[in-house]
């Protein structure tokens, strides 16, 4: 990997051709970077300047002793970071497939937007009179997230979505606390959801009780009594139930209106889970068909930045018997004038979970995306995100194999059977689509199958990048064949950094320099 240019001592007079090593190793533009102290040379300024002789301090204070930061120029620090800032791969310079992450396009508009001075400045502890106008953005999405997911009492301090589900099941612990359901201390989870599900019911107090999907892919109501009538004959011991819809196979849970009456029969909350609400928005309203919280991830369905790109933002909303309970503070609307709730003003909240009132800025950039959009618009990316990912899935299922029946919702999910046969493994394709230049899919989630890939293209990929994606997909697939495991093994061989041994780097990770 590395690769040091050094010139050859001419052979008959070695002493008259100095060594020379070309240390910030290049090949093309693609520039081998080491660490900033691995640059320093001890004839060079940096920041420690070499002690003066002959001199003495007149000021009398402290000399200050070398703070051992690496000796190097500014122009090395500058070249350095900005190499290092070139090597971060986004969804601005390629195609991300990241299943259930939703890495689509932040228009510009967002941005510029949310760098008006008016958002931009602004300070949370301003008196509220000199703020009205960005308490007015956060009420008006308060109200379009409401009306899109039919579930009114929108609170939006949560700063993630893992943020949004523990606000979301305070907020169901809080009103059985509140009743006096003191018996309720299970939460119902499917096998197939994202880890923070059970995680965050878990931190909430509830034992995990889990439901079996593994033939179908979704939640069956038979599966469902089985498990919410297990220990209690009405299922009274039943707190709630937390299920992603679309769930984590891209699939639709097809039973979901049955399982909510059966849940709200036994006195339990139905907690859905709404990261994957981009497959949904504008068609259907979650709060018609009985959801009671659901957590929404700006970050992802309303086109916020995320993955490294900016705080992430995950609001959420509730029906209307439980708005009580949501965390504080909500921005209120009195006649003309915004303000945030009182402390002591709505004693049955669960609390507050945040300084201040969330990320105003995903605020603002969501807001934007929705109003740009307009009702049709984002109905129409929801359309769009579920047809492409049917097309990479009709376009590949006899390539890869596909679990379970299509057709999909806004993700594809793909196994490694295929494959396995010739030896090649998921994490063997990712590599493999690193070498072409793509950021892989979701591999190994969910966990319901052996080998998973879920792709997820949203809605604003081309048709030619899609192609592009599959062609490549099927050109691994026929590698898998032809060429086996050890080709597979090399890749990816053009990345800055080849294949790793990720082994050694999970169990030896080497977090710090330390100098020979
Ligand atoms: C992304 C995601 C989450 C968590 O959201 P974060 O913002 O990463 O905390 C939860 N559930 C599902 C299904 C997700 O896709």
């Amino acid at each position: 990997m590395s690769n040091i240019a050094q010139l050859t001592p001419a052979t008959d007079n070695p002493e008259s051709t100095p060594m020379i090593e070309v240390n910030d190793a290049s090949r093309g533009l693609n520039y081998d970077e080491n660490l900033l102290f691995e640059k320093e040379r001890t004839d060079t300024p940096g920041v420690d300047l070499p002690e003066l002789k002959g001199t003495k301090s007149r000021t009398g204070q402290a000399t200050r002793k070398s703070i051992g930061l690496h000796q190097v120029s500014e122009p090395q620090v500058v070249r350095h970071f900005v190499r290092l800032s070139t090597k971060n791969y986004s969804i601005d310079s390629g195609f991300f497939p990241l299943g259930s992450c939703t890495m689509k396009h932040n228009p510009r508009l967002n941005e510029k937007l949310a760098r008006l001075p008016g958002f931009a400045h602004i300070h949370p502890m301003q008196p509220e009179s000199t703020v009205q106008g960005a308490f007015a953005v956060m009420h008006e999405l308060q109200e379009w997230l409401g009306e899109l997911t039919g579930l009114p009492g929108v609170c939006l301090t949560p700063a993630a979505g893992a943020h949004g589900e523990l606000a979301g099941v305070m907020t169901i612990r809080r009103a059985h606390d509140e009743q006096g359901n003191d018996e309720k201390t299970v939460m119902l989870v499917p096998d197939s959801a994202h880890g923070t599900n059970p995680a965050t019911a878990a931190m909430c107090g509830y034992s995990i009780r889990v439901i079996p999907t593994k033939e179908t892919g979704r939640v069956t109501v038979e599966a469902f009594k089985e498990a919410l009538y297990k220990v209690e004959a009405d299922g009274k011991d039943v707190a709630g139930m937390m299920v992603t819809n679309p769930n984590t196979c891209g699939l639709f849970e097809t039973d979901i209106a049955d399982i909510v009456d059966l849940l709200h029969e036994a006195g339990g909350y139905f907690y859905c889970d709404g990261a994957n609400f981009n497959a949904l928005v504008g068609s259907i309203r979650p709060g018609d068909f009985g959801v009671d919280v659901m957590h929404l991830n700006l970050h992802k369905t309303f086109s916020t930045p995320h993955g490294g790109g900016g705080p992430g933002s995950g609001p959420i909303c509730v029906a209307k018997r439980l708005k009580p309970y949501v965390p504080s503070p909500l921005v209120v609307k009195e006649g003309d004038t915004y303000r945030l709730e009182r402390d002591g003003e709505r004693p049955t909240t669960c609390g507050r979970l945040k300084g201040f009132q969330g990320q105003f800025g995903m605020h603002v950039r969501a807001l934007a995306y929705m109003m740009s959009h307009g009702a049709d618009g984002l109905k129409r990316v929801s359309e769009d995100a579920v047809l492409n990912a049917n097309y990479i899935h009709a376009k590949l299922k006899d390539d890869y194999h596909s679990p379970f029946e299509g057709p999909v919702m806004h993700e594809a999910l793909f196994t490694e059977k295929y494959q396995k046969e010739h030896g090649v493994t998921t994490l063997d394709i990712a590599k493999g689509l690193v070498e072409y230049g793509m950021h892989p899919m979701t591999v190994y989630f969910p966990l319901v199958v052996n080998g998973a890939m879920l792709i997820e293209p949203t809605e604003t990929e081309s048709k030619a990048e899609l192609d592009r994606f599959i062609l490549v997909m099927k050109k691994l697939a026929q590698d898998a064949k032809l060429k086996g495991a050890d080709y597979f093994h090399t890749l990816p061989q053009s990345a800055p950094a080849t294949r790793l041994d990720e082994l050694k780097a999970a169990r030896e990770p080497k977090l710090r320099w330390k100098k020979c």
